[in-house]
């Protein structure tokens, strides 16, 4: 059971299956004029149902991009195939993290997974891609987050899309490399650069249009689908100034069991350097800076697992 209700259906994904690419459940829209190719990638978690939906309103809208290739990828389907609203947390991935594998080892290794495999299959479309949007969302209810990563243009992405207001400069997980890091995305020399949103609470019926308007967003920063038919996809949003959150540590469980010293949300700023927050079996854990945002506390908390990112305020 989960403590969060189930307000948005799974939806039937079955009609994109065949896409128009070699790689399943993989549509490319394709201008026939120059310039980049935007990838959108939703499911790559199999219970992070918004992205979904928002890629659905871009197919049924027939959203075509006016310059360059525009694809639009359910990712991680065999996982979603097992989403039930009685066990929803189940139907994060079947064998492993797909989004903790992006490394070129683990990726021509030999290890298998049906993630592996699905990683396998989706990496030319990902390694094509000059920009990335990669709709995720969060176990605790918080507002939207932008992950831009550490390079400075992720930033510029991300305050170009306006939206949404609050965005965060991490560089990942220690247990794994994310599909927005992979490549020239984490490099600050090479040009494609990656966005992964995280819309809101996974089954909150707002994450949808959350994830809707940062596609439309995105689209629009990219200029590659004309104002009109982004309107119609979703008036544009309203927009206060944004405001970006440094992540200084990923907070990795090291002995375990570890447990919150308080009940977290997902956006929590601690104001005292010094507060108790939690313990890693008997070891006090404290937060190590005033005013310490702690971002997406996991309710996952095994050895060698993110437990928190901690971050500040830039102004
Ligand atoms: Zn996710």
């Amino acid at each position: 059971m989960t403590e969060y209700p189930i307000e948005i259906v799974a939806p039937d994904i079955t009609p994109y299956r065949s896409g128009n690419t070699d790689i399943p459940y993989v549509t490319m829209l394709d201008s026939g004029q120059p310039g980049p190719h935007a990838v959108i990638t939703a499911l790559v978690h199999g219970n992070e149902l918004s992205g979904a939906w928002a890629l659905i309103r871009l197919h049924e809208l027939g959203i075509q991009p006016i310059r360059g290739r525009l694809s639009l990828a359910f990712v991680n389907v065999g996982a979603y195939r097992r989403f039930d609203p009685g066990n929803p947390k189940a139907a994060r991935y079947l064998d492993q993290d797909f989004n903790r594998l992006w490394d070129p080892i683990t990726l021509a290794g030999r290890a298998r997974s049906r993630e592996l495999e699905r990683a396998r299959q989706l990496r030319p479309l990902i390694e094509s891609a000059d920009y990335l949007l990669d709709l995720h969302s969060m176990q605790q209810p918080a507002e939207p987050l932008l992950l831009c990563g550490l390079a400075p243009k992720g930033e510029a992405l991300a305050r170009a899309m306006g939206y949404p207001r609050l965005i965060v400069a991490d560089g990942g997980h220690r247990n794994g490399a994310r599909m927005r890091d992979f490549g020239a995305f984490a490099d600050p020399a090479a040009g494609p650069t990656a966005m992964l949103v995280e819309c809101g609470q996974h089954w909150a019926k707002a994450s949808i249009e959350v994830a809707i308007l940062t596609c439309r967003q995105f689209l629009q920063a990219l200029a590659m689908v004309p104002p009109a038919a982004l309107d119609r996809l979703a008036p544009a949003p309203s927009c206060p100034p944004q405001q970006l959150i440094q992540v200084t540590d990923a907070m990795t469980v090291q002995a375990g069991p570890f447990r919150f010293a308080r009940s977290l949300k997902g956006l929590d700023v601690i104001p005292k350097a010094g507060t108790l927050i939690a313990f890693d079996g008997a070891k006090p854990v404290t937060t190590p800076y005033d005013d310490c945002v702690l971002i997406m506390p996991s309710p996952r908390l095994a050895p060698g697992l993110t437990a928190v990112r901690l971050g500040r305020f830039v102004d």
